[in-house]
């Protein structure tokens, strides 16, 4: 085994936090998971996995901790009462197992509790509007409420405690906390002790604080997790006023400060918005106004990067959330030397879209999250090959990648072949498109183990025929029985889609452009109209992409807003923003309904009013269709088939169901690990269930 290299000695120091000391700096802080209170073994395997692979302070998400604050149906953790204690000490005895510390984050979500499941009028610091889930309001508390929050909160820091947590976090942060309710001017018009000067507005928090040190502060230590900037200028906190003079005037209360910036859309930004380290400006002022420790997070994947903060003395603790689902085992590669090794986020945000539909958190870059418990997938440790077999993967996209990457560690012969001069399939293409050069880590990442594979021989520039694949596979230097086709998909360049399932009218009469050919590097001309009806990213992208070029561009799409599935990774209003701070003429709720030359006719989605508008060029982002020709075409030559030997044919990702690159990967991960291996019955893995006790 490698050795850690010595500049990276610091990230191993011992950091003292209150009673305790972490054997390491690394701090995966709080995030949610789309598991919570529903699926415990699979929250707990997760948490687990992370503290296994090297994190010395492993938190949970947010934990709610009275019936009078929840979110349903976004699944979150629930300490609202003694029987919630086990399932929450399922995850801190994971974590224990590594002698890592279990952190957890107390919450009430105040006035963005929407309460469908309590059916409990939500409250918070004055009168207001429930955020948007809801249309309801949340009323002002009284004296009587705020003694009630404290004695819950209070009791859910002593059961946390009794579930075996050692940091138990006071959460301040993302203004969607009751105590930033209080803390934050435009939600608390109080003209008691709880309102008006920040003192007062911080009154609530530093009682919170000092009950909670009170009732655990012998044993556990005590986290203040607060974002020091909002972006609201003079209306929020910012860093140099109302942030700073928090910290100021909090300095030494917490044992330790986890800082970071809000909304959460900012704080878990997008590689297409924010680069690594990207917090750095907001939060290095909170360092000089405290002596204890502090966690802050920007997407850390480089140690470079991460030493750097601690040397200058940014922060103590390299915290992180993403980088430790895409990589949980991160901290123990840098530690073992095998830096090349670490799988690194690209900053997607696919993480984000399980929790926000409430299913099990997943990963583009980790197709292992979220799996720990219910497949019993390690992102590290494979079951090895029962028998020698060699496959022959065509394909060196997402899919292929890792399906050969995966048959390689268990240790069959694989032979990988792609049409193209380069690997990565759509990863390398779409990752040339603005903001996506992140992307591209998909592919480094398993390039580069798969060049050091002995049992992976790759051959680009190779466009195989179905006969090479007959008459290769009893060669001996090939001698492969199994064949997996992850060719890809290709956009259609006839409109159908979503809202269009017949062909639009006329679009025979003009030359129709696609995402392939804007990513092939093929410009059209002039005045360009953009038809999403994909409505993820690649039609905010184009449209960007494109008036950067100069040209004039309208956006037209039948979804409500622009890219409108962004909003579950947490883009929407940041895209939308820039396509209109670029000047893109955007008209959402439009049908393309008729192509005339020179002209397309759009028709708004509810009353079928019709508009004309000119164009030069038209671009259809609709549907994808599967690159399986190849694999139709021997499927049908059974003489041959038969003949040569081949027992299985297999078309994987985006070539057997087109979907995200997250879901492509997946597939040739499944396909690989289950390989040979006997099938797992009807359904594929465990599930949680409820016990009916009788
Ligand atoms: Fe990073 Fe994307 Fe994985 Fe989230 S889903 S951890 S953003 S690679």
């Amino acid at each position: 085994m490698s050795k850690r290299d010595p500049r990276y000695d610091r990230l191993f120091d011992k950091v003292k936090i209150g009673p305790l000391t972490s054997k390491n700096r690394f701090f995966q802080v709080p995030h949610c998971n789309g598991m919570g209170y529903l699926r415990p073994k699979s929250l707990a395997a997760m948490r687990g996995i992370k503290a296994e692979g090297g994190w010395a302070v492993v938190c949970t998400e947010e934990v709610y901790i009275h019936s009078s604050s929840e979110n349903d149906p976004l699944v979150e953790g629930r300490l609202w009462d003694d029987r919630d204690v086990n399932a929450l000490e399922l995850t801190t005895e994971e974590i224990h197992k590594h002698d890592s510390l279990a952190g957890i984050e107390l919450q009430h979500g105040g006035h963005v509790s929407t309460n469908y499941f309590s059916r409990i009028p939500p409250f918070s610091a004055s009168n207001i509007s429930v955020g948007p889930r809801a249309p309801i309001q949340a009323r002002a508390m009284n004296k009587s409420d705020i003694r009630n929050f404290r004695k819950w909160h209070r009791n859910a820091a002593l059961r946390a405690m009794r579930a075996g947590f050692d940091l138990i976090y006071v959460y301040a942060a993302h203004s969607g906390t009751l105590l930033t309710d209080f803390l934050l001017r435009r939600f608390n018009d109080r003209s008691d002790e709880y309102g008006g000067c920040l003192e007062n507005r911080i009154r609530l928090i530093r009682e919170v604080i000092e009950d909670t040190k009170d009732a655990i502060g012998h044993k556990c230590a005590i986290a203040l997790r607060f974002a020091v900037e909002e972006f609201l200028g003079p209306k929020g906190i910012t860093f140099n006023n109302e942030g700073k003079e928090m910290v100021e005037i909090l300095s030494e209360l917490p044992d330790i400060w986890d800082v970071n910036i809000s909304d959460w859309s900012r704080d878990s930004a997008t590689s297409r918005f924010e680069h690594e380290g990207y917090q750095e400006q907001y939060v290095k002022f909170v360092k000089s106004l405290t002596t204890k420790p502090v966690v802050g997070v920007g997407r850390f994947t480089s140690p470079d990067t991460m030493i750097s903060m601690i040397r200058r003395g940014i922060i103590d603790f390299i915290g992180a959330a993403r980088p430790s689902i895409a990589d949980p085992f991160l901290p123990k590669k840098i530690d073992e030397g095998r830096i090349d090794e670490i799988r690194e986020c690209i900053g997607c945000n696919i993480c984000v879209v399980g929790d926000e539909l409430s299913v099990p958190i997943r990963c583009t870059q980790n197709p292992t999250m979220g799996e720990e418990w219910r497949r019993g997938w390690h992102p590290e440790f494979i079951e090895s090959k029962n028998r020698e077999e060699s496959v022959l993967v065509v394909g060196a996209g997402p899919a292929g990648l890792e399906s050969a990457l995966v048959l390689g560690k268990r240790g069959f012969r694989v032979i990988l072949t792609e049409s193209l001069d380069e690997v990565g399939g759509r990863v390398s293409r779409e990752s040339s498109l603005p903001g996506l050069s992140e992307w591209g880590r998909v592919k480094d990442y398993r390039i580069h183990l798969l060049k050091q594979m002995r049992e992976v021989s790759i051959f680009c520039d190779n466009r195989i025929t179905a006969k090479d694949i007959i008459d290769f596979s009893d060669i001996n230097q090939f001698n492969f029985a199994h064949v997996f086709f992850a060719t890809g998909a290709t956009w259609r360049r006839d409109g159908v889609g979503r809202k269009n399932r017949k062909l639009i009218s006329g679009i025979e009469k003009i030359k129709i452009y696609t995402p392939d050919d804007i990513m092939d590097g093929i410009s059209p001309n002039g005045k360009i109209v953009i038809f999403d009806d994909d409505h993820f990213y690649l039609g905010g992208i184009i449209a960007e992409k494109l008036r950067r070029e100069d040209h004039e561009v309208l956006l037209v799409t039948p979804a409500p807003d622009i890219s409108t599935f962004t909003h579950k990774t947490l883009e929407q209003r940041h895209i939308q923003k820039k396509l209109l701070d670029l000047g893109v003429e955007l008209a959402p709720n439009m049908n393309l309904l008729n192509i005339n030359s020179g002209s397309v006719e759009l028709s708004c989605v509810f009353t079928n009013k019709n508009i004309t508008s000119d164009f030069d060029s038209l671009i259809l982002i609709t549907e994808r269709i599967q690159n399986d020709k190849l694999f139709k075409l021997l499927m049908t030559d059974k003489e041959n088939l038969s003949k040569s030997g081949i027992k299985t044919l297999r078309c994987i990702g985006d070539c057997f169901a087109p979907g995200t690159i997250a879901a492509a990967i997946y597939s040739g991960h499944l396909t690989a690990r289950e390989f040979n291996n006997v099938s797992k019955g009807e359904v594929p893995f465990l599930r949680e269930r409820i016990e009916i006790l009788k």
